[in-house]
């Protein structure tokens, strides 16, 4: 298994949700047992040293890896969700989607200032999810924070915005797809 291979079987999805939007379904990759193990062991890889202690996964798709990598990592693992999805105490964060703004959120006792966190999602697009998204995280008071997604995609300089937001946060996609590939 290569990586290589896994962005092959990747598949793009045209005018999903919308018109105009190339939609990278992990779906076809998910659904394969040796890419999905490929997956988790080269994510588990780039993270064994860091001593990394919650994994965050954002909702969805974010939700699909975190929780894997976490158990191998020894980590916990923390949900940010869509609003009003927490049950208890929450804090939210909002960000501008190409119509309108969402809000996420995280249990405002979710991580302490003694965590080591990976905050995790399936694709980094604009990167506007994942600058809300790092903004929770650190108004929980982390010690040190890391980023990955497992696709990035190129051309729409989501990690440009990322470096101009959080300029110190280390970010890491296990592969890079053009966004009209
Ligand atoms: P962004 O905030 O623009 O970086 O968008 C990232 C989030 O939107 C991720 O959680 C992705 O699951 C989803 N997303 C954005 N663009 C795409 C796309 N072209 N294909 C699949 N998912 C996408």
């Amino acid at each position: 298994m290569t990586i290589e291979q896994l962005k092959q079987d990747v598949r793009n999805v045209p005018d999903f949700p919308k018109p105009g939007i190339q939609f990278k379904d992990i779906t076809t990759i998910i659904d394969n047992a040796e890419e999905l193990r490929f997956m988790r062991d080269k994510l588990v890889e780039m993270y064994r040293d860091k001593g990394i202690t919650k994994v965050v996964g954002i909702e969805s798709r974010g939700f699909i890896l975190a929780p894997a990598i976490a158990i191998e990592l020894g980590a916990g693992f923390v949900p940010i969700r869509k609003h009003n999805k927490l049950p208890a105490e929450t804090i939210q964060a909002s960000y501008e989607k190409e119509y309108g703004v969402d809000i996420i959120q995280i249990h405002k006792d979710a991580l302490s200032p003694d965590d080591v966190v990976l905050i995790h999602d399936d694709i980094l697009a604009t990167g506007g999810s994942m600058v809300a998204a790092i903004e929770l995280v650190r108004k929980l008071g982390v010690k040190k924070l890391y980023v990955n997604c497992l696709i990035e995609l190129e051309g729409l300089d989501g990690r440009k915005y990322l470096k101009e937001k959080e300029p110190d946060v280390e970010v890491d996609c296990l592969m890079g797809i053009e966004v009209d590939e």
